[in-house]
């Protein structure tokens, strides 16, 4: 048996605990002031990391809430739609943007994506509006944003609410034709997103975040997530519980500081795998949207031949982690089995959840790791 090259330190797809030794004292300040303060559920770090996280979107409002899927169910809730109305959704996708729908009795219906870009298809969105079509959510995959130009275009033209799950691409901004720019997540009716602790803005433990533009939205928004109250003990609606705990605020206000560094460090990752890895047969690299800039949440390569799960086990052999995202497309998953979807109704997103890997790209991996993964993926290749 041939010996395999270790890498020159261990390497890991996400190195939490450095990033957070780094803001050590800033978080052990948050905490302690916390504690202090003692006003551990809407205390004033929630609306101050709100406001902040507003301002670094470009003047969006930011209404806190639990995480990221009950960010989704509240903006669904938010649109009022009748029973059963039809929500489209990308078959390509992590299962909470369907997930949300189908728990508020919608109907889910499913569209293929682009095979570059891993985004929803905007004519396959086209095709799929009917009468009784409730809203449109597309999502940001990867940290990139969706085609908001054709988007926005076909929700606006029918009268479409457009929602965008942007749980992997905050801070992500894109180009419009006339030349406008907006943040990932603050173009459609609602935007949504998620700092489960992976994320590029991730919490100690779990949160979320609704994006609107409109102030009155942002208000209904802000009162279906707390017991759906105007005022204490007086409700308006019927609401959730969904509150972004002060401790995760005050902890997230740490973090966001150091977000701009971080997004930086994860594109010169991202250009550097670009380089070397461009020209090699069997892979394709993740695709640019010239309209858009990328966050890379992650790193996302499509091997083709049937060779990525040979690709990922000679990699784990040399001590290289990756992941797949996903490995089935939602209508394979036996919970939405009753939608009636079949095999071969989505033909990009089914090649996809057999093509692609997931290379580590945090902010810390070092120059010479990178170096090491890029040269096992080569003399794998050759
Ligand atoms: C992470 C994620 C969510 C859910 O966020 P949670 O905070 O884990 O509930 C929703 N959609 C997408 C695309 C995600 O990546």
């Amino acid at each position: 048996m041939s010996i395999l090259p270790a890498p020159p330190s261990p390497i890991q797809l996400l190195d939490l605990a450095a990033e957070h030794a780094a803001l050590q004292p800033a978080l052990n300040e948050a905490l302690q002031a916390t504690l202090a303060e003692a006003a551990f559920i809407q205390g004033p770090a929630v609306q101050r990391f709100a406001a902040e996280l507003g301002e670094y979107l470009g003047g969006t409002h930011v209404v806190p809430c639990a995480n990221g899927t009950d960010a989704l169910t509240l903006a669904l809730m938010a649109l009022d739609l009748p029973a059963g109305a039809e929500v489209i959704i990308p078959a390509f996708t992590y299962v909470a943007t369907l997930e949300a729908a189908a728990l508020l009795g919608l109907k889910p219906v499913l569209v293929d994506v682009l095979p570059g870009t891993f985004n929803i298809d905007p004519a396959a969105v086209e095709a799929a509006l009917t009468p009784r079509t409730g809203a449109i959510m597309a999502v940001h995959l990867f940290g990139q944003c969706a085609d908001l130009e054709a988007l926005r275009a076909i929700a606006t033209r029918h009268g479409v609410p457009l929602i965008e799950d942007n749980a992997q691409a905050i801070g992500a901004s894109f180009r419009f034709a006339s030349g406008e720019t907006s943040y990932a997540g603050a173009v459609g009716a609602i935007g949504t997103t998620s700092f489960f602790p992976s994320k590029n803005l991730g919490a100690l433990g779990d949160g979320g975040a609704l994006l609107t533009r409109d102030p009155a939205r942002a208000q209904l928004l802000y009162q279906l997530a707390n017991h759906g109250q105007s005022r204490k003990y007086h409700h308006q609606r019927i609401g959730l519980n969904s509150r972004l705990d002060t401790l995760q605020a005050a902890l997230l206000r740490v973090k966001l500081m150091r977000l701009p560094a971080n997004t930086a460090a994860r594109r010169a990752v991202a250009a550097r795998y670009d380089a070397a890895l461009a020209a090699l047969p069997g892979l394709r690299i993740p695709a640019r949207d010239e309209r858009s800039t990328h966050v890379f949440h992650q790193y996302t390569l499509q091997i083709a031949d049937g060779r990525r799960d040979e690709l990922q086990q000679y990699l784990k052999q040399c001590g290289v982690p990756t992941m797949i995202y996903y490995p089935l497309p939602v209508h394979a998953q036996p919970a939405y089995e009753y939608l009636g979807y079949r095999t071969g109704q989505f033909p990009v997103a089914e090649r996809l959840c057999r093509e692609v890997l997931s290379l580590p790209i945090h902010p810390l991996l070092t120059g010479e790791q990178q170096e090491y993964i890029v040269e096992r993926i080569h003399s794998f290749s050759n």
